[in-house]
């Protein structure tokens, strides 16, 4: 039998469990679903720092206690993969990889971001080093190396803004270009921010590194340069087929060379039964933010549910 629900909200991130609270204090029909049981959760995690109250957690110690949170209103994560969503006559199914089939009248699609990891991790190391001394996010992860050296690895266009961002954290700063031209006003900031940091334009051949905290970077030219954190902004995405398959209208993104579904502020998509929210959006955007978009989507989607109520 398939059932049929009010709202369906695939992923239970910081997005999908937010929405998720909402809508069970809300007496709404719905249900949630995500790939990952509680295991791979932990696995997965790093920092929740900037969240209210939760700056010295994992973020996998959050979204456990968020699941617990539903449990009370007896709401279960249901561990489902989403692999298609079918737009037909104004209805909406999702057909999960279990043969598991739904219909909801609108449905929340939190399932966040993938990192093109063959990209992100082609430089031996980075993969141990990603979420412990290789970051994409200052805000998330810098403080913690306040005044040591920061390397910043070859971006794009966006890596002049991008190192006077990292410069509030450190003036101790090495740009690796890793073969690509150096933009000259890179080089002039790192001078004029202090004389003694340095643009490497060699390829990295590896980082050394002792349990993913990075000492070193080694060059094709056999310079060792020491660094104390890794930081990019050229951090790649694979492209989210359950997403590009909807037909919705999409958006360019400036840090990527695909395109993000394009929404309203409250999450709205080209239709208005759909609503995206958090990374799968905003691309690698923060706990905070994710949050809040679901908490947004949610509520104005009682509204909606209301108003269609009433007018029936
Ligand atoms: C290394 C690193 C450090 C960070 N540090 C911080 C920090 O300190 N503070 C901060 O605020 N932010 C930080 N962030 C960013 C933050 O983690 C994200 O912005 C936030 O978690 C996004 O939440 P989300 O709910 O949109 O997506 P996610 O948390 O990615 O959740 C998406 C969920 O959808 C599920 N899913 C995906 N596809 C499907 C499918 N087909 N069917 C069912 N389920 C599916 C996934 O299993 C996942 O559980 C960091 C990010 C990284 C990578």
């Amino acid at each position: 039998m398939v059932s049929e629900l009010e709202v369906a909200i695939i992923g239970a991130g910081a997005a999908g469990l937010s929405a998720a609270n909402l809508l069970a204090r809300s007496n709404i029909n719905f249900a949630i679903y995500d790939i990952a049981d509680e295991k791979s959760l932990k696995e997965n995690s790093h920092s929740a720092h900037n969240f209210l109250s939760r700056d010295r957690s994992r973020k996998s110690e959050m979204l456990l206690e968020s699941r617990a949170d539903l449990l009370k209103y007896g709401i279960e994560v249901r561990q489902e993969t989403a692999s298609e969503i079918v737009r037909f006559a104004g209805n909406i199914t999702v057909n999960f990889k279990s043969g598991h089939r739904i219909k909801t009248k609108k449905l929340i699609i939190a399932v966040g971001s993938e990192l093109d990891e063959n990209k992100l991790f082609s430089i031996p190391g980075s993969r141990d080093m990603w979420a412990k001394s290789f970051f994409h996010c200052p805000f998330c992860d810098a403080y913690e190396f306040n005044n040591k050296t920061l390397g910043l690895l070859y971006g794009g266009v966006n890596d002049l803004n991008y190192l006077k961002l990292v410069s509030q954290w450190s003036s101790k700063l090495v740009y690796f270009s890793h073969g690509e031209q150096v933009d000259p006003a890179i080089e002039s900031f790192l001078y004029k921010m202090n004389k003694s940091n340095l643009v490497v334009t060699d390829i990295i051949r590896e980082f050394v590194h002792e349990g993913g905290l990075v000492k070193s970077a080694e060059t094709a030219g056999m310079q060792s340069v020491p660094v104390d954190a890794m930081f990019t902004i050229g951090v790649r995405y694979v492209d989210n087929p359950l997403i590009r398959k909807l037909g919705i209208q999409m958006s360019e993104t400036r840090f990527s060379q695909m395109s993000i579904p394009l929404t309203d502020p409250i999450g709205k998509t080209s239709d208005p039964n759909i609503f995206i929210v958090g990374d799968a959006k905003s691309l690698l955007s923060s706990i905070p933010q994710s949050a809040h978009e679901g908490y947004v989507a949610a509520s104005a989607i009682v509204f909606d549910l209301i108003g269609e109520r009433v007018a029936s």
